[in-house]
């Protein structure tokens, strides 16, 4: 909490039943089941289809097909996750999926289907069975549309974007509201008793990841600094396979579901070499794979190797995967013909804001669902597919449970969207922040990526201490100093907790622990 933050009611701030803030799978979804009776405020810090949701490319896991079951599904999801789940969450996870699916589709969400109108399903990574729906291969893009289109036709819901909330403001009974900034440096209150945490990943963390700019991790860290629990941090997932460039920043993924259409990892000497690491081969879990990779470029002295589907033929390629093959072909690479080259990329966070089975924190009125939450569904590792559909089922408990206490707060008569404030932020910084973030994803990515010692986590501990501390003494208040200070308060968070787990555990490897 701020504590220059006045609690008092102002004047033109914005007031609603419900502030949701991020508009990917998770917020939308959220706040299309809050009920039409009550008023929704979504933020989102950019355009609403920017964010991960809108970059999943493999699709969303729902036990749908006859050949399925819950109980696989359950399976694969504790296996992948080294077993560290929540056994009660991943049941829900689990089980509500085919129903939310439904609803998905009433929204006009069009995923593939055969010819006689069945829902196709394919293999990915960790996966006993064909069980992730998909649409092409731009899943989340059609998934975002749909339910962007719905968003427009309700009535009770204002979309915001271009809004990036950056303190959250609570009194002794619990959220009051939130402060946020927009896009020409104007500071507005939302003012809600009920506050939706959807704010996605960390990726910016680190310097190669799949995620896009805003995932700064600005949701833990607000949460965190209002003493919300926050819980298994040091869990990372570096995805396997994004498309190896020398350029640091965001990277392009080849899809999970490439290798479950067949594709396999070759090294710089063109060798397969997944079946000297796992019995599942190419389609071993995620954490797996991506060691193995890191392995591979090591033992060769190479940034990275090669995926190769040629062997399946240009329609099918074309046809199954139209998006990373125009991709691909943009940077000179036909995967009809020629390997892509790829190397592991941090991808995505298992830990978050500490939630129960409704999404609720231990703040009150201060909910999360999606990739800030950790619902302990995906245990020390996500199975792949599993994160859309978290955001769906625990998207739609949130909004249950909000119903829920809205329907019994007699005082609560349903607030008037007011007026937005005009106090202008200050922005003169004497502090260099582009140079503050590369120098702490340099460090991340050094010592607190994919292979981890004791040592190093220290090292980073001391770097990402003296980042903070130049923070501290800053005044300035604006977007890219807020992203840098929640950055820096989400690495302070993984270091800490990487520190504490001495042993290995899905996407936490230590390899001090296998040396001694
Ligand atoms: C390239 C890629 C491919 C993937 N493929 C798959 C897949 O095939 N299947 C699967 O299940 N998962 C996949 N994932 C993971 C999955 O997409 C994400 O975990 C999931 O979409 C997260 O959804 P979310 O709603 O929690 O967050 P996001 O979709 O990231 O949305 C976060 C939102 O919060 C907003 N926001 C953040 N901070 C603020 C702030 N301070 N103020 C206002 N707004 C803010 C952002 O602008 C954004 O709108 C993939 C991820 C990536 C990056």
């Amino acid at each position: 909490m701020n504590e220059n933050v006045s609690t008092k009611e102002p004047e033109d701030a914005v007031k609603s039943d419900v502030v949701v803030i991020g508009t990917g799978i998770a917020g939308l979804y959220t706040a299309l089941n809050i009920s039409e009776r009550y008023t929704v405020t979504i933020l989102s810090k950019a355009a609403l289809e920017t964010n991960n949701s809108n970059l999943a490319q493999g699709g969303i896991a729902a036990c749908v097909s006859p050949s399925d079951d819950f109980e696989s599904h359950y399976e694969d999801t504790v296996k992948a996750g080294a077993y560290h789940n929540d056994q009660k969450h991943t049941r829900i996870l689990i089980e509500e999926a085919p129903v939310n699916i439904g609803k998905l589709l009433q929204y006009g969400v069009n995923l593939d289907r055969d010819e006689e109108g069945k829902l196709l399903v394919t293999r990915e990574g960790g996966h006993s069975k064909r069980r992730v729906l998909h649409a092409k291969d731009a899943t989340g893009r059609e998934i975002i549309r749909g339910m962007g289109e719905e968003i427009h036709r309700r009535q009770n819901i204002r979309l915001m974007e271009h809004v990036c909330a950056t303190w959250l403001m609570v009194s002794p009974k619990g959220v009051i509201g939130l402060l946020a900034i927009d896009k020409d440096g104007q500071q507005a209150i939302y003012q809600s008793n009920c506050i939706v945490m959807a704010t996605g990943g960390i990726g910016q963390v680190y310097k190669n990841t799949t995620n896009p700019s805003v995932a700064t991790g600005d949701g833990i860290a607000m949460a965190y600094e209002a003493g919300t629990e926050i819980r298994d941090m040091e869990f990372i997932q570096f995805h396997p396979t994004a498309m190896y460039t020398d350029t640091p920043g965001q990277k392009f993924l080849i899809s999970e579901a490439v290798r479950g259409e067949g594709a396999i990892l070759r090294n710089i000497h063109g060798e397969a070499f997944m079946e000297k690491y796992h019995e599942l081969e190419d389609l071993a879990p995620r954490d797996i794979v991506a060691r193995s990779i890191f392995a591979e470029m090591i033992k060769t002295g190479q940034s990275h190797v090669y995926l190769d589907i040629t062997h399946k033929g240009s329609e099918f390629i074309q046809h199954r995967f139209p998006t990373i093959y125009n991709h691909c072909l943009k940077e000179g690479i036909d995967m009809t013909k020629e390997w892509i080259p790829v190397a592991p990329a941090e991808h995505y966070v298992m830990g978050g804001i500490l939630t129960d089975d409704y999404g609720r924190t231990n703040l009150k009125g201060l909910y999360a669902c999606g990739e800030c939450a950790c619902t302990g569904v995906h245990g020390a590792n996500r199975l792949a597919s599993n994160s859309l559909l978290e955001g769906l089922v625990f998207g739609k408990r949130v909004a249950e449970d909000i119903n829920k206490i809205l329907s019994e707060d007699q005082s609560n008569e349903a607030p008037l969207i007011g007026r937005i404030g005009a106090e202008k932020t200050k922005t003169n910084s004497p502090i260099d922040i582009s140079a503050l973030k590369n120098r702490l994803k340099e460090t991340m990515d050094r010592h607190v990526s994919i292979i981890r010692t004791e040592k190093g986590l220290e090292q980073a501990r001391g770097e990402v201490e003296e980042i903070r501390k130049t923070l501290e003494g800053s005044q300035e208040n604006s977007i890219p100093y807020h992203e840098l200070k929640n950055m820096t308060t989400v690495a302070w968070l993984i270091i800490e907790s990487a520190i504490k787990r001495k042993e290995s555990l899905g996407g936490h490897y230590r390899q001090d622990e296998m040396e001694g």
